[in-house]
C-alpha cells in the first residue's frame, strides 16, 4: 500500500500517523515537542524520528505537515509558531530534501478543516465554518472544498476578533478579542472565579487548589450535574453563538463544525450557543441559522487532513492547487483522486475518549 504519513506539529507534542485514502488513521508515533528556544534542527530530528517510526522502513510516498502557526500562503515557510523555534524557516523544502518525499504544509486548523470536509461533520457541504475551541480558538472557512487563506495565508484567526471593546487583554497584545470569551482557558477561569463563591464538586477535584483546575474537570463535573460548571460552559456557549452570529453574518456558511477539548461536553455547549447565534443573526425572521454540529474527528483530524494534502500533493506538486482545482494535471485525473477520498466507505477510525479525557486545554 502507498505509505502517507500526516504529522501534527503541536505545542506540546509531535503525532505522526499513517492515514489511508479513506481517512483511517492505522498507526502513529509521538515525540514531545522540543520546544520554542532550541534549534530548528532539533524540532526536525523530532519530526523525522516520528515519521521513521511510522514508516517502519517502508517507502514513504508523501508527508503532511499540520503546524501550529502562522504558514505562508503558499505553503512553503512557517512564519511564526509561538511554540517552536520556526521564524519564516522554508520547513516544507527542509523536511522534503530530508526525507527525500514531496512534503505538503498547512497551519493545524486548515487541515483539521480539510479533514472535517473530507471525511467529518462538514462532508457534503458546500460551505463550511470549522471552528476549534482549546486553550484558545482555531479556525477554518473552507469553500468549494477549498480553504479560504486569505492574502497572506493568515484568514481564519476568529479566536482575535474583537467582540468587546476594552475587554479582557488578549495574549495577541489587544483587547477584547473573542477567545477570552469562547475557549477552553475562558471556561477554567469562570469556573475558577465561581468555585470561591458557591459550593462545587470542583473544588474536590482539585484538591481546593483552584490553579489545578483544568478544563477536562469542568467538562466532567458538568456532566456530573455540578451547577457551577453547567453555568460556565452555558456562558461559553452563549459566547460561542454571538462569536459564530457575527461570522454567519459575514460568511453565511452551509454548516457550523466545532471542535477541539471543549466541544467534548456536545449539546451542553452547542444548544446554548444554538440559541445565542439564531437571536445574533441579521435578517433572523426570514432564513435559517446554519447547522451548528460538534466535529467528528477528534484529535487525529490535522494529521488525516495534513495526509490528504500531501496525497493531493502528489497530483500537482501543490496541495493547494490540487484541491483548488487549479493543478498543472488534468482536472479530470485531481477530480477523480478527490472523489475517491469523499467517496471513502469506511469513516475514519475514531478512539472515542471518554469525557474529559482529551487531555488539557
Ligand atoms: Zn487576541
Amino acid at each position: 500500500m502507498v505509505l502517507y504519513v500526516g504529522v501534527d506539529v503541536g505545542g506540546t507534542k509531535v503525532l505522526a500517523g499513517e492515514v489511508t485514502r479513506a481517512g483511517v488513521v492505522l498507526r502513529t508515533a509521538r515525540r514531545t515537542t522540543p520546544g520554542r528556544r532550541v534549534s530548528v534542527e532539533s524540532v526536525e530530528d523530532a519530526l523525522t524520528a516520528a515519521v521513521l517510526d511510522v514508516a517502519g522502513g517502508r517507502r514513504i510516498a508523501g508527508v503532511g505537515l499540520a503546524a501550529a502557526g502562522f504558514v505562508d500562503a503558499a505553503g512553503e515557510r512557517v512564519m511564526f509558531a509561538p511554540h517552536l523555534p520556526w521564524a519564516g524557516e522554508p520547513v516544507r523544502e527542509r523536511l522534503s530534501r530530508r526525507w527525500g518525499a514531496p512534503v505538503a504544509l498547512d497551519n493545524d486548523a486548515n487541515c483539521a478543516a480539510v479533514a472535517e470536509s473530507a471525511y467529518g461533520a462538514a462532508r457534503g457541504a458546500s460551505s463550511a465554518l470549522v471552528v476549534t475551541l482549546g486553550t484558545g480558538i482555531g479556525g477554518s472557512y473552507v469553500l468549494g472544498g477549498e480553504v479560504v487563506r486569505g492574502a497572506q495565508g493568515m484568514a481564519g484567526e476568529f479566536g482575535h476578533m474583537r467582540l468587546v471593546p476594552d475587554g479582557r487583554a488578549c495574549e495577541c497584545g489587544m483587547a477584547g478579542c473573542w477567545e477570552q470569551y469562547c475557549s477552553g482557558n475562558a471556561l477554567v477561569r469562570l469556573a475558577r472565579k465561581q468555585m470561591a463563591v458557591e459550593p462545587t464538586v470542583l473544588t474536590e477535584m482539585c484538591d481546593g487548589r483552584p490553579d489545578r483546575l483544568t478544563g477536562p474537570m469542568v467538562t466532567a463535573a458538568a456532566e456530573s450535574g455540578d451547577l457551577v460548571a453547567r453555568q460556565a460552559y452555558a456562558a461559553v456557549g452563549d459566547w460561542l453563538g454571538i462569536g459564530l452570529g457575527a461570522l454567519t453574518s459575514a460568511l453565511d456558511p452551509e454548516v457550523v463544525v466545532v471542535g477541539g477539548g471543549v466541544s467534548a461536553a456536545g449539546d451542553r455547549l452547542l444548544d446554548p450557543a444554538r440559541v445565542a447565534l439564531a437571536r445574533s443573526l441579521v435578517g433572523a425572521a426570514h432564513r435559517q441559522p446554519p447547522r451548528l454540529v460538534a466535529a467528528r474527528l477528534g484529535p487525529e483530524a490535522g494529521i488525516v487532513g495534513a495526509a490528504l494534502l500531501a496525497r493531493a500533493a502528489r497530483w500537482s506538486g501543490s496541495a493547494r492547487a490540487a484541491l483548488a482545482g487549479r493543478s498543472a494535471v488534468p482536472a479530470t485525473r485531481v477530480a477523480a483522486e478527490r472523489g475517491d477520498y469523499r467517496a471513502g466507505v469506511r469513516g475514519p477510525r475514531r478512539r472515542r475518549p471518554g469525557r474529559g479525557a482529551r487531555g488539557s486545554w
